[in-house]
């Protein structure tokens, strides 16, 4: 897959193409990862890419010419390539996005400066934008690695293990269940038992019910869009019963004036 990068920083990608994945991933020629300079495409002895803003206000506007002449330049090199502009406006990235894009051929991914790019670019020019996040950073090159380093690791061959991005968090819906290594106790925390136990059915069990309880914990809405499979439905049904039975105790107690809950009445 080919990754094509507009920025007027290219240097900014250099320490990013040097280290871990994304390099065993260029090395072995499942990613390229290329730059292209803004500034190269612009006129004039100082190479301007941005302006003032018609209209006034703060800030300078990237100018729609050398970002136009710099897309027509890596669409021709990859025309099956679709263009995606960072921007804190555009639809919000996540796994599912960056499952679709590690299937497709390549990204021409568009970095913004200043206050943003000329409007007139994005009819023409613009594929589809791309938000990391509610939050604005100074330029989209940073976004753009978050996209490429998403993408990348799905495509095939590109993690070692091949089930390493299946079990992923949001890759199924739910939260990656939590991992532990050696030691077996660390300050005084064991590693649970059943992860000791050699018995590979309750370790993929547990660790379902584990990605259960992270995703209830701490991101209920992925359990609400989610499409539970009949196992998960099931341990969610255990929970339920556990639950009101916890509850019908406690009411018993109070009823019967020996529990915590007959004080408060
Ligand atoms: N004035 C713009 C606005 O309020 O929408 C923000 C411009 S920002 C300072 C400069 C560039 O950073 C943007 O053109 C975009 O390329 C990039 N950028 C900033 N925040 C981003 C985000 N959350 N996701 C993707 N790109 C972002």
């Amino acid at each position: 897959m080919i990754f094509s990068i507009l920025t007027i920083f290219p240097e900014m990608f250099d320490p990013f193409r040097e280290h871990g994945m994304i390099k065993k991933a260029i090395d072995q020629g499942s990613i390229a990862v290329n730059t292209i300079n803004i500034r190269n495409y612009a006129e004039g002895r100082h190479r301007v890419t941005d302006d003032r803003p018609y209209g006034g206000g703060c800030g300078m506007v990237m100018k729609p010419e050398p970002l136009s002449r710099a897309i027509k330049a890596a669409k021709e090199k990859s025309p099956s390539s679709k263009t995606v502009l960072l921007t804190p406006q555009g639809q919000m990235f996540n796994q599912k996005a960056a499952c679709d894009f590690s299937e497709s051929e390549g990204m021409i991914l568009v970095c913004g400066r200043y206050e943003g790019v000329d409007e007139r670019v994005f009819e023409e020019y613009i594929d589809c934008e791309i938000s990391t996040g509610d939050y604005v950073l100074t330029g989209g090159e940073l976004a753009a690695m978050i996209v490429i380093d998403a993408v990348a690791r799905l495509i095939p061959g590109v993690l070692g293990n091949k089930d390493s991005a299946e079990n992923d968090s949001f890759s199924n819906g739910l939260l990656e269940h939590p991992h532990y290594t050696r030691p077996r106790n660390f300050e005084g925390n064991e590693v649970p038992d059943v992860l000791l136990s050699g018995n590979h059915k309750e370790i993929e069990n547990w660790r379902l019910e584990e990605s259960l309880i992270r995703t209830f914990l701490k991101r209920r809405d992925l359990l609400g869009n989610k499409c539970l499979n009949r196992q998960e439905i099931e341990i969610l049904k255990k929970w339920c019963l556990d639950i009101e039975k916890i509850i019908r105790n406690q009411q018993t107690q109070s009823i019967s004036g020996t529990g915590s809950l007959s004080g408060s009445q």
